[in-house]
């Protein structure tokens, strides 16, 4: 049976979350608190499990990995190449940088590396995030000024607002402040060297690591691209459409349903939603599910064109 997966996510009660998953889409997180919502993963460091249809109750991994000819299109895969998670920053994100895949498998037992792409789904007046550092930045000045707790001259700050998208190639510094609610579309890493922490503690008054050296190495010095790389919104049948990120690793795309929209999917490549507004109805052959805000869904590679009907704001994504 092949039928769009709707997903059961893990939550990570990290320093900086807050309750807006619950709030706003309903979430029933533990003890009212989360920072990540893992929406769509088959890491081990948080497995998603199946919420409807035949496969309820499996873990994701079990299902993509039981068949990986009619979940992924691959005849055999060992490997889940991408993660879906929503992130509730009520406090700011530690500073941090992502090895790129040649690092990580280096340095992190064959992890892969990170590069990876935020919708803003919801901002509070003034946000801001870190996107890099500021231009002319080198190796030796990244590494004093986080010896000497001065990184926070050296961060390039921009302003945020709802619907703003950023692409994050592994090797760029970065950092989520307060006040956002994102949705990340990523490659299936946990890899994180982190280099500022504003000092905190957690609730067992430790400190975080810090991972100097790795995140200096890692880190790219290159000035040229931009925050992000999003085309124009377009007119489709039914709605709207706007391509937010491209690259080697994953595309996404973001629909705003407003009746009813086809999706042309290849029956090669398995996809993934998150609907971060409103209500619809994914119309498949053989049925149709409900998606409304803050729910995922598997898409496998085997299933043919459907549609989304209803009004709505839907994130698609696929390798
Ligand atoms: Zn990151």
């Amino acid at each position: 049976m092949i039928y769009p997966i709707k997903t059961v996510p893990v939550f990570k009660q990290y320093i900086w979350g807050g309750n807006t998953l619950e709030t706003k889409f309903g979430k029933n997180i533990p003890d009212g608190f989360a920072a990540e919502s893992w929406e769509i993963s088959c890491h081990s460091d948080g497995l998603c499990t199946v919420a409807n249809g035949e496969h309820k109750g499996k873990t994701l991994r079990e299902v993509v990995f039981s068949n990986p000819a009619q979940m992924l299109g691959k005849d055999n895969a060992d490997e889940f190449p991408l993660l879906v998670k929503l992130l509730d920053a009520k406090d700011k994100l530690s500073v941090q940088v992502h090895p790129d895949n040649e690092f990580a498998a280096k340095h992190e037992n064959g992890e892969l590396g990170k590069t990876e792409m935020w919708y803003v789904v919801d901002a509070k007046p003034g946000a801001v995030l870190v996107y890099g550092l500021k231009e002319g930045a080198n190796e030796k000045m990244l590494e004093e000024a986080i010896n000497n707790g001065t990184l926070e001259e050296l961060l390039n700050y921009v302003p945020v607002k709802k619907g703003d998208s950023f692409f994050i190639p592994a090797g760029t510094i970065h950092a989520i402040c307060d006040g956002l609610l994102i949705a990340e579309i990523q490659q299936s890493s946990n890899t994180t060297y982190r280099v500022y922490d504003y000092n905190r503690i957690d609730k067992d008054g430790n400190k975080r690591p810090l991972h100097t050296q790795k995140a200096v190495q890692a880190t790219k010095y290159d000035f040229s691209h931009s925050c992000s790389d999003a085309g124009k919104t377009e007119m489709i049948d039914g709605g709207t459409m706007k391509i937010l990120a491209q690259c080697e690793y994953f595309s996404v795309i973001k629909y705003d349903v407003e009746t009813e929209i086809e999706i042309q999917k290849p029956t090669s490549k398995f996809e993934m939603l998150v609907c971060t507004e409103g209500k619809a109805v994914i119309k498949y052959d053989d049925g149709e599910e409900i998606i409304t805000g803050g729910d995922s869904f598997f898409i496998p590679a085997a299933m043919k064109n459907y549609r989304i009907c209803g009004l709505a704001e839907i994130l698609r994504s696929f390798e």
